[in-house]
Parts: structure tokens; C-alpha cells; sequence
């Protein structure tokens, strides 16, 4: 590999409330212009990792006790959720998480307040984002919380888009989605990274739909990286076709 590391994590432990010991000494790296997948079952710990990436752990009793993460080869500064973002580093919750009363236009709107440049490119990357996700131009003018599950995935992930993000942590975007959907979500994952080069770590339950299109694996268990490996060669694995392809 010699593409660029965007963001690296040494060997972290986080423990909540001072004494769960949920993340074991996790490590792992992010490439730019990559998707990289974490992967693994029920409280594996992916978005614990994603959490101590961006600093939400605080809010939770949580606390990276050991080892660190380095953004740029820089290292984040603990405690500060808005470093990253300033960094252009932005995080999709799991759950969608919109404002449930504002349209999802004004849902969108909402992505770009950091934002200096103008009116002008606002609109035009509102533009851009209704290019990616066709279904939000119909439902702009639609109250958030009354829209799908699907279409609340797309007005969070658009609305990260609108922060022109050099990478985004996508926590469990397939959750509670129909399979069809699950592959168009995907789809335009993989067109948003083409498209505007934006790199993505993503956590995700379904193993299956992640490997297809990821390009680098990491499977946690119980709080540690048990394997990592190119997307393809994790397909081929004969562990993983056991214990995570069959399930999903
Ligand atoms: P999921 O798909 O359910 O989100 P996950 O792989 O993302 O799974 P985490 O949510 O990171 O897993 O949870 C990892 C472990 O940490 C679980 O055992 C969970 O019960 C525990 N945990 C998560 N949040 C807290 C918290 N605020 N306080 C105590 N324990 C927690």
C-alpha cells in the first residue's frame, strides 16, 4: 500500500463507567480514498471505536484509557468532539438521528453551517447531494421524522455531505433497512466515494453487503481485531464464510 493514511488507531482500550473494559487494544488504519469496514456481531465494540475516534465517548461515561489515534498523522486531542469535524472528519449515528421536525431540506441545510463559502456553493452542494440521493430532492420538502427509515439513512448521510467531509465514520447503515435498500444505500456510498472522493470507515453488522463494498476489512470480536484483510481475500476466508457470511 502506498496510498496515504487519513487516520490511525494504536492499540486502544476504552472502558466505561471506570470499569467495563469494552475495547481490548484495537488498532487499525484508514487509507485515504478508501471504504474500510469494521465488522463484527452484537457488541463486538464497532461503534465504541467509531465513538473514541470522534470523541463521543464523554457523554456515555466512556474513556479511551490507552493507546492513541492520529488523524493525519496528528494526534486528536481527547475530549473534544468538534476537533475532528474542524478536521473535516464527520460522523453518521447510528440510528439516523435527523431533526425530526425540520424538512429534509432543512435537514441537509443543517450539514453546511460550519461552512464559510457562500450561499452559492451551499446550493450547489445541495444539488449535489440530491444527484446522489434522487429520493431526497422528492421528499425535500417532507418533515424528516415522517419519512422512511430509508430516506432518514439518506438525509443523515446527506446531511454529512453537505459539511464537504474529507472522510465520514458511517455507524450501521443498514439497520432496520430492507435488503434492497441496504444495497442502495451501499451503492451510493461507493458513488460518493468515487464520485467526490470522500474516504469512509464504516461499521457494519451485515458482513455480507460490507465485503462486497469495502475495500479493507477489519472483524472485531469481544472487543479485539481478530482478522483484517483486503475485502476480497476476507470473502474467500473460510472462517469468515462460516461465521459472519452464512448469517446475513
Ligand atoms: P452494536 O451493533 O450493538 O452497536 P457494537 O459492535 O457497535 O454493537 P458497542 O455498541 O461498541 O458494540 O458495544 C460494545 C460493548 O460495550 C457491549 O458489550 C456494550 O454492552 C458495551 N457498552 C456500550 N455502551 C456502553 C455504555 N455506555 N456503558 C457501558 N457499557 C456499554
Amino acid at each position: 500500500e502506498n496510498s496515504e493514511t487519513l487516520l490511525e488507531v494504536n492499540n486502544i482500550e476504552v472502558i466505561y463507567n471506570h470499569v467495563i473494559l469494552v475495547l481490548k487494544g484495537v488498532s487499525l488504519a484508514v487509507p485515504k480514498g478508501g471504504i474500510t469496514a469494521l465488522l463484527g456481531g452484537n457488541g463486538a465494540g464497532k461503534t465504541t471505536t467509531l465513538k473514541a475516534i470522534s470523541n463521543l465517548l464523554a457523554s456515555e461515561r466512556g474513556e479511551v484509557t490507552k493507546g492513541s489515534i492520529l488523524y493525519r498523522g496528528e494526534k486528536v486531542a481527547a475530549r473534544n468532539p468538534a476537533e475532528l469535524v474542524t478536521r473535516g472528519v464527520i460522523q453518521v449515528m447510528e440510528g439516523r438521528h435527523c431533526f425530526e421536525h425540520l424538512t429534509v431540506e432543512e435537514n441537509l441545510l443543517t450539514g453546511a453551517y460550519t461552512r464559510r463559502d457562500g450561499a452559492a456553493a451551499i446550493k450547489r452542494d445541495l444539488e449535489m447531494v440530491y444527484e446522489y440521493f434522487p429520493r431526497l430532492r422528492e421528499r425535500r420538502k417532507s418533515q424528516a421524522g415522517y419519512t422512511s427509515g430509508g430516506e432518514q439513512q439518506m438525509t443523515a448521510m446527506g446531511r454529512a455531505l453537505m459539511s464537504r467531509p474529507e472522510m465520514i465514520l458511517l455507524d450501521e447503515p443498514s439497520m432496520g433497512l430492507a435488503p434492497q435498500l441496504v444495497e442502495q444505500i451501499f451503492e451510493i456510498v461507493k458513488a460518493v466515494n468515487e464520485g467526490e472522493g470522500v474516504t469512509f470507515l464504516l461499521a457494519e453488522q451485515n458482513t455480507n453487503v460490507a465485503l462486497r463494498y469495502a475495500h479493507y476489512g477489519y472483524i472485531l470480536e469481544n472487543g479485539r481485531v481478530v482478522m483484517d484483510g483486503p475485502a476480497a481475500a476476507l470473502r474467500e476466508n473460510p472462517d469468515v464464510k462460516e461465521f459472519y457470511l452464512g448469517m446475513s
